[in-house]
């Protein structure tokens, strides 16, 4: 009977792992960079030969430690000369896919996520997609930082026990940092009568260390969060931190889930969202090696994606905030888009953000800054110059109780190109403008209605943006900037060629 169960284990073992060496799900990691037109693959998928350090290592570990010696040494070795085969095969195909499904298949799929969220909205007058995904990124941040280590209890009203479990079990073998979230889309809700579901796809970038060996990974995560139909979300500020939904103090619980500051016990998904489960789509170790190479231009001439109900929302907005739709909208494209982009760019082609840190939310910079420090690893510069913008055209406008948000397109064209430490070109051109086009999206605090700055100095008290800190926090007068409570934020920059609306 024993040994029939443990075949059993060694037979979905195997079928596990040849999904995962196969990996199904592959799909392309997109560059969230500015001017990033180019698309840019993390740099090829080699693991060492399964020495450990990524998910085979970790699947090796786990064969390991759970089978005897006599089954789990040929499997490993199995293993690894399978992965060894299907390694040399991809290497030799050509593996960029870029996802360029028809437009009318984008729009219907939009179409039902946004009516998904008008249903959710209407049941849940608090729900905020840029709170949620606030609230997405806290957890998916602790989650790697804390799995492993004591304080991946304070999770525990957001995950299953299961997963408590596991931490524990690898307790301080190992441990991930230096994780960057580069981008997160909401790609499927469900509204079930006792639960709804939201699924949400991450992009990202972290370093696991294992043993004293580090590893950095690109990554494409979905995470499935649940909660109770029914419930009202809380208020921003139990949305934009992870805190106690009780008592808003920051998380720390018993493995029972039961608050240290109130006392309440959390059951998951009864007063906050938690993670039902949670995949990797897909994983490649990150390389600067690609850096300075450039793809064609690719998604320039795709036909704009708009919002459904475009004429709709924009009345709606005019109507809100008072304003004549045509003149307020050129006044927008002027003085906020594209004095943003072009500060942006060239804050970015000098490798210095500090003076445009007030015009960036948290998640967008720390992204930004992964991409310099990825850039100066490698000796390398981008450079961006000649920026001129030729097009904005406004595709989206959301908004909720507590923010607006505003999807612009904008076509532009400039020198982009990568230098080495001599000031040899690398990659691109100093010579030929790229044309080139991206999709922006701004989110401003609901109430607000402070469009245009002087943008070096502090929205709120005027001093100069000179000291904002990594934090986005004015040092003039305490105040933190980047989360648009004054003015609009750049949020997202998406790439033509990957925007879904
Ligand atoms: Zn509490
Ligand atoms: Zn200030």
């Amino acid at each position: 009977m024993k040994n029939r169960k443990l075949n059993i284990f060694i037979l979905i073992s195997l079928i596990l792992t040849i999904f995962f060496i196969l990996n199904p799900f592959g799909v392309e990691i997109l560059n969230a960079r500015p001017g990033g037109g180019h698309s840019y693959s993390g740099g090829g998928s080699s693991s060492g030969g399964g020495g450990g350090g990524d998910g085979i290592g970790l699947l090796i570990y786990y064969i390991f430690s759970v089978l005897p010696p006599q089954i789990s040494i040929p499997l490993v070795i199995g293993v690894i000369v399978l992965k060894f085969y299907v390694d040399k095969k991809n290497s030799s195909e050509n593996q960029t896919i870029v996802a360029t499904p028809g437009i009318q298949a984008t729009m219907n799929r939009n179409y039902v996520i946004e009516r998904s969220l008008q249903q959710l909205l209407s049941i849940d007058p608090n729900f905020s997609k840029v709170l949620f995904l606030d609230f997405v990124a806290s957890i998916y941040n602790k989650y790697y930082t804390w799995f492993g280590s004591e304080n991946f209890k304070n999770l525990s009203p957001y995950f299953d026990t299961y997963e408590l479990q596991r931490s524990k079990n690898l307790h301080n073998k190992q441990t991930v940092n230096e994780i960057v979230i580069g981008s997160m889309r909401i790609s499927e809700i469900n509204l079930l009568q006792s639960v709804t579901g939201i699924a949400v796809d991450i992009e990202a970038n972290y370093t696991l260390n294992i043993h004293g060996r580090k590893t950095r990974y690109a990554v494409v995560e979905r995470w499935y969060f649940n909660r109770k139909t029914g419930i009202i979300s809380p208020e921003p500020d139990k949305m934009r931190k992870l805190v106690c939904p009780a008592c808003a103090a920051p998380v720390s619980f018993t493995d029972d889930g039961v608050c240290e500051s109130c006392g309440t016990k959390i059951n998951a998904g009864e007063m906050q969202w938690f993670v039902l489960k949670h995949k990797i789509l897909s994983q490649e170790v990150f390389s600067t090696k690609g850096l300075a190479h450039y793809e064609e231009e690719i998604g320039t001439n795709l036909p704009t994606i708009y919002q459904h109900n475009i004429q709709e929302t924009s009345m709606n907005f005019a109507r809100r905030h008072n304003i004549d739709w045509n003149s307020w909208r050129m006044q927008f494209s002027q003085n906020v888009v594209s004095e943003y982009f072009i500060k942006i760019y060239n804050a970015w082609s000098i490798n210095k953000l500090n003076s445009v840190r007030n015009l960036l939310t948290d998640r967008l910079y720390d992204s930004f800054m992964f991409w310099i420090d990825a850039y100066k690893t490698a000796g390398l510069k981008n450079k961006l110059e000649n920026i001129n913008i030729s097009n904005v055209q406004l595709v989206s406008i959301d908004e909720d109780k507590f923010y607006e948000s505003i999807t612009v397109r904008i076509f532009a064209s400039a020198l982009d190109y990568v230098i080495d430490a001599s000031g040899k070109v690398q990659g691109g051109s100093d010579k030929n403008p790229r044309y080139f086009s991206e999709y922006w999206t701004f989110i401003r605090r609901q109430g607000v209605e402070k469009d245009a700055y002087d943008y070096s100095t502090c929205p709120n008290c005027g001093a100069p943006a000179d000291k904002m800190g990594q934090a986005g926090v004015c040092e003039y007068c305490g105040t933190k900037i980047s989360n648009g409570d004054f003015s609009w934020v750049l949020a997202i920059i998406t790439q033509d060629e990957s925007y879904t609306g």
